[in-house]
């Protein structure tokens, strides 16, 4: 950390999603000096934690792989890990950012072996599996996690498990003595990409998602199939154990609701479409395994129409078109009861499913307007693009909720824009 040396040419990056990854890369191949800041330990964002993608249905390991290896080829790049930006002063062409880094206790020495895991018995959330399942106070974020380097857990911090952790690492990569660090960046240009986080399910009282074991979210679901989340890869009801057969879907949960978020997240219908395919994929043709889609419209733009039609076909999906009212419990069998009423025949259904699926809207994950002055946001505290926002560019979900595809879009389209910025620093330099 300490050899980062940074000028009014350096880009910075904040947020190692998909688009900071991108926007980071695309930069440094440009041959520019750029500095990644991400907050969490590892690289991938929230791409990291989904099981597949859509429309291709590929595992998401694979476009990160990519981008992996082109990130370690290139000297260019400097990456900050458990490190945010907290200040920004200055204007294009010339900004102080100050950036405070957690300690990791871990140090580059770091092989990934795994000793300190095993020798420590404390255990913690697990942040990565949406906290539905606890991890070694001693762990590596997830399988793919770049940098590949264990963190310990403060809250192990001055107890004889962290002494045990130190004791077995052969490496002399534990260092229980790593403070939280705070230094000011001299940048040119900036590219914020901090992208989302899932709405708060809890707020949508009538669902009960903070009442009922089987109302989960959209992004648990998504952990549920990994054979790494909370349950190794198979649909189990939360409540009970028991295998997840007859699923509920339920769309705009909290969203296009004054109550809630305003804004169409877009990415939802897609989501819980794909979702579908994972029933399949788990049950193959089992006639119990059934997905119901309670939906107000579908928004499957452009080419995902194709994706749509695929799922319409499936005969084990069915579609009702309706905004669930209400969800209660059936406390015999667990199960949630949907409420509402079909607006294609107009009947009031009362239906139980094993589980239920809330696919819940994106929200900007940071606040920019606590950080950095003069940058525009729309109503729902998205960074507008197309206003100048002096020499700071927004990439991905900062700037609103997209799909990867078009995340990666917008962050080249970032890229492009701080690259402008500092090319004008050098020439006025020249
Ligand atoms: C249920 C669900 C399923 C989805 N499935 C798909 C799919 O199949 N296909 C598809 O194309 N899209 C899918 N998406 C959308 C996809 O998740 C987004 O397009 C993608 O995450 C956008 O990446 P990003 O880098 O902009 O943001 P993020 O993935 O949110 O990454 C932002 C990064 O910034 C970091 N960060 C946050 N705050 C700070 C800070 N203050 N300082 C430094 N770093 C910070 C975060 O830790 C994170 O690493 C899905 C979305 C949902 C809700």
């Amino acid at each position: 950390m300490t050899d980062i040396v940074a000028t009014n040419e350096t880009i910075l990056v904040v947020g190692g999603g998909i688009s900071g990854m991108t926007a980071a890369i695309e930069a440094a191949e440009c041959g520019k000096d750029v500095i990644l800041v991400e907050k969490a330990p590892s690289l991938g964002g929230r791409v990291s934690q989904l099981y597949k993608y859509f429309p291709k249905l590929c595992f998401p390991t694979c476009g990160l792989e990519i981008n992996q290896r082109r990130m370690k080829a290139n000297k260019n790049l400097h990456i900050l890990t458990l490190s945010e930006v907290t200040n920004i002063a200055g204007d294009s062409g010339n900004f102080t950012a100050t950036v405070k880094t957690a300690p990791r206790y871990v140090n580059e020495n770091c092989t990934a072996c795994g000793a300190c895991g095993d020798a420590v018995t404390a255990e913690v959330d697990n942040p990565f599996n949406y906290n539905l399942d606890k991890i070694k106070a001693a762990y590596l974020p997830h399988n793919m996690a770049h940098p590949q380097r264990y963190v310990i857990d403060p809250s192990i911090i001055g107890t004889d498990e962290a002494e045990k952790a130190k004791t077995a690492c052969k490496y002399d990569a534990i260092d229980l003595d790593m403070q939280e660090t705070t230094m000011d960046l001299n940048v040119g240009a900036i590219v914020w990409a901090t992208g989302w986080k899932p709405y708060d399910a809890a707020k949508i009282q009538p669902y009960g998602y903070d009442r009922f074991d089987n109302v989960i979210t959209s992004v648990e679901f998504e952990r549920m199939m990994d054979a790494f989340g909370p349950t190794g890869g198979k649909l189990l009801r939360p409540s009970d154990g028991k295998e997840a057969k007859n699923i509920a879907f339920i769309q705009c949960a909290g969203s296009r609701d004054r109550n809630h978020l305003t804004h169409c997240s877009r990415i939802c219908c897609m989501a819980s479409l794909k979702q579908t395919t994972y029933l399949t994929e788990q049950y193959g043709d089992d006639e119990e395994a059934k997905a119901s889609i309670y939906y107000i419209d579908i928004r499957a733009i452009d080419r995902f129409e194709d994706f749509y039609q695929k799922v319409q076909d499936d005969p084990k999906v069915s579609f009702i078109k309706s905004k669930v009212a209400n969800i209660t419990l059936d406390e015999e069998s667990g199960n949630p009861v949907l409420h509402g009423v079909d607006t294609e025949g107009y009947h009031r259904y009362s239906n139980p499913h094993d589980l239920v699926v809330l696919a819940i809207g994106m929200t900007p994950n940071v606040d920019i307007s606590e950080i950095a002055s003069g940058v525009s946001t729309d109503s729902s505290g998205f960074i507008q693009v197309n206003v100048d926002n002096g020499g700071i560019f927004a990439a991905g979900c900062a700037s609103n909720a997209l799909d990867v595809n078009r995340s990666v879009q917008s962050a080249t389209a970032a890229t492009l824009h701080s690259i402008q910025v500092v090319n004008k620093v050098s020439a006025a330099e020249a």
